[in-house]
């Protein structure tokens, strides 16, 4: 191929922002006159090399908005680890199905059982699904909307806080939330209810949430709409922190039980 038509199909994709096949022209135009294939195999395999480059571009920029403390997926945990979840129901909520149906999702359990790990990587599954995604701690999230009411912002902070299509918020009960605090992330989910999905984490049982929120009136009415349509995964089970430490031989073994009578 002529150079000057080298440049006019170069100058083309960059203008059709084909960045990706830009710049692999030269390569994409050897294998196909070394091949030898079709004119339709050809354009197939130039438009889906384009598409998976943006569909990757999309994925990277909604995992940098979401804010992620950590990026990990569900292939690096370890189910035998933890078998009070059952891998079904969490690859049935990575397919984002929840999502489209505005639901929620509460995993409740004490520390280090991979509630965080778990939040994350359903969060990088709905990144990955086109979805977007914002993570935030129950703490800073307080703090963000009570900063925006003394700022006279709360309203446009809620619209924010409105607009991912999930929201995870991790974290819920390490720290007591005061009375503006509870009426502050009552409106949010008041909002989000069958509009947007909420993905939250709590090591404390609902049960509990009436001494987190300071109010059982509040709490009950805040748990009223976040599970009309939701789906509850109580986890169980030693810390994997504390498990990683053990084997390291920094702590003592986990006592074995009693062996019954
Ligand atoms: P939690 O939020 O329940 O306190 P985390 O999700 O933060 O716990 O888990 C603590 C650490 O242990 C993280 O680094 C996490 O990736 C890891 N972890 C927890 N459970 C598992 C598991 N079953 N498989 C792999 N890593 C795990
Ligand atoms: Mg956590």
């Amino acid at each position: 191929m002529t150079t000057p038509q080298l440049d006019r199909l170069s100058a083309q994709c960059q203008r059709l922002r084909l960045h990706r096949v830009d710049a692999e022209l030269s390569t994409l135009l050897e294998q196909a006159a070394k091949k030898d294939v079709s004119y339709a195999d050809f354009l197939d395999d130039v438009l889906a090399l384009e598409l998976r480059a943006k569909q990757e571009k999309h994925r990277t920029m909604r995992v940098t908005m979401a804010r992620f403390p950590f990026q990990k997926s569900l292939e690096t945990f370890d189910w035998k680890f933890q078998p009070s979840i059952e891998p079904k129901v969490i690859k049935e909520l990575a397919t984002g199905r929840f999502i489209a149906d505005a639901e929620n999702v509460l995993l409740l359990g004490p520390p280090g059982v991979g509630k965080t790990h778990l939040a994350v990587a359903l969060g990088m599954s709905a990144c990955a699904l086109g979805l977007r995604t914002m993570f935030t701690t129950a703490a800073g999230l307080i703090t963000s909307l009570g900063k925006a009411l003394y700022e006279n912002r709360l309203e446009e902070r809620l619209k924010v806080l409105t607009q991912p299509k999930l929201l995870i918020i991790d974290e819920i009960g390490y720290i007591p939330i005061d009375r503006q605090g509870a009426n502050l992330f009552f409106q949010l989910i008041s909002r989000r209810y069958e509009k947007g999905s909420i993905l939250l984490t709590s090591n404390q049982s609902l049960g509990a949430w009436g001494e987190v929120f300071g109010d059982t009136v509040i709490a009950s009415a805040i748990l009223d709409r976040l599970l009309h349509h939701a789906t509850t995964i109580n986890v169980k089970g030693e810390s994997y922190r504390l498990k990683e430490k053990r084997r390291a031989g920094l702590l003592r073994p986990a006592p074995t039980p009693e062996p019954a009578e």
